[in-house]
């Protein structure tokens, strides 16, 4: 038995197993073999949806390569390689992710099975551009589903926690390959609060990040441009400065503010870079912090991102990192928190070194009285009960559940409670 535990160090697990398999042959051992059992990419989860008691298995060096299809619309691509891996190999093929987050180690059943999202008025979350699943099940075989074939799986599936089977491979939407620009500069919160349509407008991606004791924000653009010279390392946050910044302020709790707003000064400087897509959407995260995030109607995200600033100055709370704000498009994949139209996502984080849980609990609630959801995969509070009031398809999606897993191989505590999964047989059981 060894420990496991996730990349911010609150999720920590004693799994009986831990299995890497390569083949097919090997996977479907493990699975018949182990009564539960998860599956864990990256670990970069804040919530413990990988943690487990049973096997757990990374797909990291599972078989397999990009297959790219005639009409180089899609690729199927192995379910536990890393984006990094996954853009690098697409890129020497000609080839983009349609959008990406803030980093790159996840994997990518990871960031598909979570939601995980980038910043865009008009992009959807990396699960709305996953078209094609191939899942080892409980019983060791392997099916394969898309809009075409086995459509409520796949429904289901899109946005899975892991619930559904093991994803050796997923068939994901790309584009020709494109180069980027990033403009990085600090602009008054009041004025980006104004102007934000108009400013989600004006570029393919948007977002700024704003320290909850200053009037600025770090704003960020990512724009498609013509190739242009050699490509440059960058930064969107100095993490060097950064880190002293979160080391004062855990030690004196009274500094955050004036630390914040001279965090923001030394950030004065606009910067300017371009270069392939998937060398310029990742961003260094070195610094380890705890994180939540509720998805808004686009209409109320700047309000309650303003009421949360307005809470936490007036407590005198002492959060020592910036929130984060970005723009999604809607989608209609039933466990999703965009499945409503535009979205507006507002991340809020805690230096890892400092306490966070009542911080969080406060926040949440200002979050949801915005009619927020949460990012699966971060912290949140949300009971079956809630579940069901905000996900008029979770019932679906516990339907095929049902089906494909009705021996509960795939769900860990955190799925059982979450989901209310087995609360039957468990009360009987008591
Ligand atoms: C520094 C940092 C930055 C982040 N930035 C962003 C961001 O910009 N945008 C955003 O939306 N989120 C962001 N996140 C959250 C992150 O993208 C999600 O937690 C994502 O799920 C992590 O991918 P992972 O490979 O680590 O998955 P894990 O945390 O390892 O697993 C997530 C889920 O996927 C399941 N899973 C993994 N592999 C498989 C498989 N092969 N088959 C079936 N199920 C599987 C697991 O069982 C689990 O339920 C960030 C997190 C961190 C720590």
């Amino acid at each position: 038995m060894s420990e496991w535990q996730n990349w911010s160090g609150s999720v920590v697990a004693q799994p009986q197993r831990t299995a890497r398999p390569k083949t097919a042959a090997e996977l479907s051992a493990i699975v018949t073999q182990s009564d539960t059992l998860r599956v864990v990419g990256a670990g970069h989860s804040f919530m413990p949806l990988c943690a487990t008691a049973g096997t757990l298995v990374s797909m990291a060096d599972y078989e397999g390569n990009i297959t790219i299809a005639p009409d180089r619309q899609t690729v199927w691509a192995p379910a536990g390689w890393g984006l990094d891996r996954l853009t690098a190999a697409l890129w020497a093929e000609g080839l983009s992710l349609v959008n990406q987050g803030d980093i790159n180690p996840q994997s990518l059943a990871g960031a598909t099975s979570t939601g995980t999202h980038g910043t865009g008025a008009d992009l959807g979350s990396l699960a709305t551009q996953a078209c094609g699943f191939r899942l080892m099940q409980a019983d060791g075989s392997i099916v394969e589903c898309g809009p075409g074939r086995n459509p409520d799986l796949y429904e289901a599936q899109r946005l899975s926690l892991g619930l559904f089977g093991i994803a050796t491979e997923i068939r994901i939407h790309v584009l020709p390959a494109y180069h980027l620009e990033e403009r990085v500069e600090r602009r008054p919160l009041a004025e980006v609060a104004a102007r934000l349509d108009e400013l989600g407008a004006a570029t393919r991606h948007m977002e700024f990040f704003v320290f909850p004791y200053s009037d600025d924000v770090i704003f960020k653009t990512l724009h498609p441009v013509a190739p242009e010279g050699e490509w440059k390392d960058g930064k969107d946050i100095d993490e060097t400065i950064f880190r002293l910044v979160c080391d004062l302020g855990a030690a004196s709790n009274m500094m955050i503010p004036t630390l914040q707003r001279l965090m923001m000064r030394a950030s004065a400087r606009p910067s300017r870079r371009t270069g392939p897509a998937y060398k310029i959407f990742p961003s260094e995260r070195s610094i380890r912090f705890e994180e939540m995030e509720y998805e808004l109607p686009r209409a109320n995200g700047m309000a309650t991102l303003l009421e949360a600033i307005a809470h936490i100055r007036r407590k005198k709370l002492p959060i020592a990192f910036p929130f984060e704000f970005r723009l999604t498009a809607g989608d209609d994949i039933w466990m999703s928190p965009f499945n409503r139209g535009p979205g507006a996502s507002i991340s809020f984080h805690q230096y890892a070194r400092m306490p966070w849980r009542g911080h969080f609990a406060e926040i949440e609630a200002i979050l949801q009285a915005g009619g927020g959801r949460p990012h699966w995969a971060k912290r949140h509070s949300l009971t079956a009960a809630d579940v069901h009031r905000m996900y008029p398809r979770a019932a679906d999606f516990l339907r095929v559940r049902e089906t494909v897993d009705p021996g509960q191989k795939f769900v860990n505590d955190h799925m059982a409670e979450l989901f209310a999964i087995g609360a039957a047989t468990r009360a009987k059981a008591a």
